[in-house]
């Protein structure tokens, strides 16, 4: 089969390095009745490795001609190939009889940040999701409160699943090179969520004024949502910045509001 040129625009960057593969189907560890859901398969690297494990593989992938191209290639199991922009993507269109999703995905890295946003919505569909992403982000994803990569992303993310930093993977794993290095990582969506669905709107308020405005104090950066008293009444300190609170710290702020 003969592919297309990889396009910047969908931030095409193939995998082509087999330990690569390998490693990320060893934590993956792929059932026979697992259902899995890919976002941006391209050339087909992960799919036809998880195809291998799992009975039944969604794939959901933009470039059309990509989509042409997989669908046209024998799989070993079902591979199901969805067109259309992941970030639109219904999950809940997906599981047959009730069954839990399992995401993974090599994301383009142009959109990150809204993929994840999409897939936390849909967090309760998920029994996992392995994402890899530029290793800023993933970083990012799984920093420690007061540490230089903690921030906004961070606290969102802790609402609802627990992050895992897998393992890093420099730019010759890929057709073409990226110019960042990348990292796997897994999601896990908790049990009972730190924050539930009636609060999280407010918690994204807080997050999102508390880190909108860096280097300000709580008073100050929640100026107009909290004041001091109702900051002191959540049991914390009006004159710290956020980012040394946690994300608990943060749900009670939110249940200030
Ligand atoms: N999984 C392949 C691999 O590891 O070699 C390709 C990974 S490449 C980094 C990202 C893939 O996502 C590309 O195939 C690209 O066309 C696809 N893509 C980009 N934006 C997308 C979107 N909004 N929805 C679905 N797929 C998208």
């Amino acid at each position: 089969m003969k592919f297309n040129a990889p396009k910047k625009r969908f931030g095409q960057n193939f995998l082509h390095d087999a330990n690569i593969i390998g490693k990320i189907i060893d934590f993956i560890r792929p059932a026979a009745e697992d259902h899995i859901v890919e976002i941006g398969p391209g050339r087909g690297a992960i799919t036809r490795a998880l195809s291998y494990q799992a009975e039944h593989v969604d794939v959901i992938e933009i470039d059309r001609d990509l989509a042409d191209a997989l669908e046209a290639l024998e799989w070993p199991s079902t591979v199901e190939v969805h067109r259309g922009d992941a970030l639109k993507f219904d999950f809940s269109t997906l599981p047959k009889t009730g069954e839990k999703l399992r995401l993974v995905g090599n994301l383009p890295y142009n959109i990150s940040t809204p993929l994840l946003f999409h897939f936390l919505d849909s967090a309760e569909l998920f029994t996992d999701m392995h994402v890899m992403l530029q290793k800023e982000v993933i970083e990012r994803m799984a920093a420690e409160p007061g540490s230089k990569q903690y921030g906004r992303l961070t606290v969102m993310l802790a609402a609802r699943c627990e992050v895992e930093h897998l393992f890093n993977i420099k730019p010759n794993s890929f057709t073409p090179a990226p110019k960042v290095d990348s990292s796997f990582a897994r999601l896990t969506p908790s049990a009972i969520p730190l924050v539930n669905a009636e609060i999280y709107p407010t918690y994204k308020q807080v997050v999102t004024a508390a880190f909108g405005m860096r280097r300000k104090t709580l008073n100050n950066a929640l100026k107009g949502l909290l004041d001091t008293e109702q900051i002191e009444g959540a049991g914390i300190d009006p004159g710290l910045r956020a980012e040394v609170l946690s994300p608990s710290e943060f749900l009670l702020l939110a249940e200030q509001l």
